[in-house]
C-alpha cells in the first residue's frame, strides 16, 4: 500500500551506464529538498551481492558506508553530500536483500505453501522495500534511482515494480530517463538515435518517460530537443539538456537554470513551496571549482588504480571530496597526486624521495598485503621531512606499525593482517572478528558504521573537533593492540582519541612540537564530510599543507 500523497520518481538510464544518473538523481533531490519538499533518495543495485561491502573497489568504486554501518554504494555517498544529511538502510537496496528476504520467507513457510514465483513475490518485495523508505523521515517524495541500463536483464524487474507503481497511482509517479547524446568525431554530429532506441527499450517494459535529461558533451539545440520531443514522446519542455561540467557540484544549479525542479513539481500537481535557496550551494560550488586560486598538492599513497588502461580514483571517491572541500573551504584548489604504492616499494630510496614534492601526504583505506611496505615507506618519509601526514584507518594502523619500527626499535612489527607470525602485532585482529575469519563470514562483519570517540584535551585532533565527544563511521577488523599502547605512548605517540572504554585507539597523533600535522583516524573520516559541512581534521590537515608550501 503506498503512503497516502507520497510522490515516486524514478530514475532510468539509457544509451549506456556512467552518464550520471547518481548526479541527476541528487540533482533533483537537492532541488526538491530546497523547494521545500522533504525527500528521500533510494538507490537500487540490480547485483546479487547483499551489500556493496564485499566487492573490490575496482568493480563499482568506494564502498560507501552509513551511520548505521550498512556498506552501501557510492552514489549513497553523493546523495548524502548533495542533501546535507544521513541517509538510512531503507534507502539502499540491491537483488541480494531482496532474494534474501524472499529465500527466507519460503523458507518459512510465510508464503502459504504457493509456488514462489518472480513475479509478484520478488516484484511485491522490491516495492515493500520502496515503500518502507517512503514512510522514513517525514518524506513526502521519493527519488528512486534504478542501476545499470535500460535492457538489462538484471534490473527489469525493479523497472515492473516500478510500472506497477504506476499503473496503481499514476499521478503520483514520474519516471526520468537519463541518456547520453554521442557526437562521433568523423561526424561532429550530436545523434539522437541512441536514446530514441533506448526510450523504445523502455517502452517495450511498458514505460513511457516523463522527462529526459539528454546527457552530452555540448548543449542540446533546440531541433534536437524537437527530434526527441516527437520520436520519445515527451514534451519538448521536458526534454532537459545536460552537457559536459568541471563539477559535479554545477549540476543542481544548471538544472534550475532549466526549470527541471519546477518542471517536476509541475508534473507531479504540486506547487513549489518556495524558489530553491541554493545561495550556499552556488557559493561552494564556485569556489571548488575555482581554478583561479594558489593550489594546494596532496599525493595520495594507495592501490586500487589501476583497472587495465583506466585509473580508477573512484576507489578513494569520499576521500577526494573530503579534501576537495576543505579545500574549497581555505580558498584553496586542491590538486590530487595519485601514488602507486607498489611503485614506491620497487623504487627505493629515490622513488621514496619524490614525496617531497608534495604539500601533504594521505594514506587511506585499505585491506590485504599488496603495496604495504610502499605505504610504511611512504609513511616514514613524511614523519621524518615533517611533511604533513593524515592516514585514514589502515593509513592510521600502518602509522603506527611504522612508529613501532623505526622509534620503538620494534624491527618486525607489523600488523597481523600482513603477517600472522610477526614478534610484535603491534596492529591486530579484533577479539570477535577472529571468529568471523575462522568461519569465512565476510560479508557485513566488521566493525561497521558509528561509534563515539573521546578526545584527549591538548590534543590536534581536540582542536580541530573543538568537542570533547565524537561520533565517526568505521569500517575495520583489526585495531591497534592495547598490549602496546603504554609503550607507543612512552616513546611520543599520542593517542588522542579513544573509545569510551579507553580500550580502543581511535585517533593517533604526533605532538605540533615534533611533527607539523602528523595524524591517523582508525575511523573514516572523508564520509562524514560534506560540501556545507567539510571535516574539521581534512581542514586541518590542508592548512598545514598550506604552511608548509609557504616554507618551501
Ligand atoms: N584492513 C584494515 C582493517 O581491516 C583497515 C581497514 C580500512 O582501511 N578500512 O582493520
Amino acid at each position: 500500500m503506498a503512503k497516502e500523497g507520497h510522490k515516486y520518481i524514478f530514475v532510468l538510464g539509457g544509451v549506456m551506464s556512467g552518464v550520471g544518473k547518481g548526479v541527476v538523481t541528487s540533482s533533483i533531490g537537492l532541488l526538491l529538498q530546497q523547494k521545500g519538499y522533504p525527500v528521500n533518495l533510494v538507490k537500487v543495485d540490480p547485483y546479487l551481492n547483499v551489500d556493496a561491502g564485499t566487492m573490490n573497489p575496482t568493480e563499482h568504486g568506494e564502498t560507501f558506508v552509513l551511520r548505521s554501518g550498512l556498506e552501501t554504494d557510492q552514489d549513497m555517498g553523493n546523495y548524502e553530500r548533495f542533501l546535507n544529511r544521513d541517509l538510512t538502510n531503507e534507502d539502499y537496496m540491491t537483488s541480494g536483500m531482496v532474494y534474501q528476504t524472499v529465500i527466507e520467507n519460503e523458507r518459512a513457510l510465510k508464503y502459504g505453501g504457493k509456488c514462489v514465483e518472480a513475479i509478484p513475490y520478488v516484484r511485491d518485495e522490491i516495492l515493500r522495500r520502496i515503500e518502507a523508505a517512503a514512510s522514513y523521515n517525514g518524506s513526502r517524495v521519493s527519488v528512486i534511482e534504478i542501476g545499470g541500463t535500460i535492457g538489462d536483464f538484471q534490473n527489469a524487474l525493479f523497472i515492473e515494480a516500478a510500472r506497477v507503481l504506476k499503473m496503481q497511482y499514476p499521478d503520483d509517479v514520474l519516471f526520468v530517463m537519463v541518456s547520453y547524446l554521442p557526437t562521433p568525431g568523423t561526424l561532429g554530429e550530436m545523434k539522437t538515435k541512441p536514446t530514441q532506441t533506448a526510450v523504445r527499450d523502455l517502452n517495450s517494459y511498458g514505460v513511457q518517460p516523463d522527462f529526459i535529461v539528454a546527457r552530452s558533451k555540448e548543449f542540446v539545440d533546440d531541433k534536437r530537443k524537437e527530434k526527441l520531443a516527437i520520436w520519445c514522446n515527451v514534451r519538448k519542455d521536458r526534454v532537459i539538456s545536460a552537457p559536459d561540467i568541471d563539477s559535479i557540484y554545477q549540476a543542481p544549479l544548471n538544472f534550475e537554470k532549466d526549470r527541471l525542479g519546477d518542471a517536476i513539481l509541475e508534473a507531479l500537481k504540486m506547487p513549489a513551496k518556495k524558489k530553491a535557496s541554493l545561495a550556499k550551494w552556488k557559493k561552494f560550488a564556485t569556489a571548488v571549482s575555482n581554478t583561479k586560486v594558489p593550489e594546494v598538492n596532496i599525493a595520495i599513497v594507495g592501490k586500487y588504480f589501476d583497472t587495465g588502461n583506466f585509473v580508477l580514483s573512484d576507489a578513494y571517491l569520499s576521500v577526494i571530496e573530503a579534501i576537495k572541500f576543505s579545500a574549497a573551504k581555505l580558498n584553496r584548489r586542491a590538486v590530487i597526486t595519485w601514488i602507486n604504492s607498489k611503485d614506491l616499494e620497487k623504487g627505493g630510496a629515490k622513488a621514496v624521495a619524490v614525496l617531497k614534492k608534495y604539500n601533504g601526504i594521505i594514506v587511506p583505506g585499505g585491506f590485504g598485503e599488496s603495496g604495504i611496505e610502499g605505504k610504511i615507506k611512504a609513511i616514514q618519509f613524511a614523519r621524518e621531512h615533517k611533511i604533513p601526514y593524515f592516514g585514514l584507518c589502515y593509513g592510521m594502523q600502518l602509522m603506527v606499525v611504522e612508529y613501532a619500527r623505526h622509534v620503538l626499535g620494534l624491527k618486525d612489527a607489523n600488523t597481523t593482517e600482513i603477517k600472522k607470525s610477526t614478534e610484535d602485532p603491534v596492529v591486530d585482529v579484533m577479539l570477535e572478528q577472529k571468529k568471523h575469519l575462522a568461519d569465512n563470514k565476510y560479508g557485513g562483519t566488521m566493525r561497521l558504521g558509528v561509534y563515539p570517540a573521546y578526545l584527549k584535551k591538548g590534543t590536534m585532533a581536540r582542536a580541530a573537533y573543538k568537542k570533547e565527544l565524537v561520533e565517526e563511521r568505521h569500517r575495520h577488523r583489526y585495531e591497534i593492540n592495547p598490549a602496546y599502547v603504554k609503550r607507543l605512548e612512552d616513546a611520543g605517540l599520542v593517542f588522542s582519541g579513544t573509545s569510551p572504554d579507553g580500550v580502543l585507539m581511535e585517533i593517533a597523533e604526533l605532538p605540533r612540537s615534533e611533527h607539523p600535522f602528523m595524524l591517523g583516524t582508525q575511523f573514516h573520516p572523508e564520509l562524514r564530510a560534506r560540501p556545507l559541512d567539510p571535516h574539521p581534521l581534512f581542514t586541518e590537515f590542508l592548512r598545514a599543507a598550506l604552511a608548509r608550501k609557504r616554507k618551501k
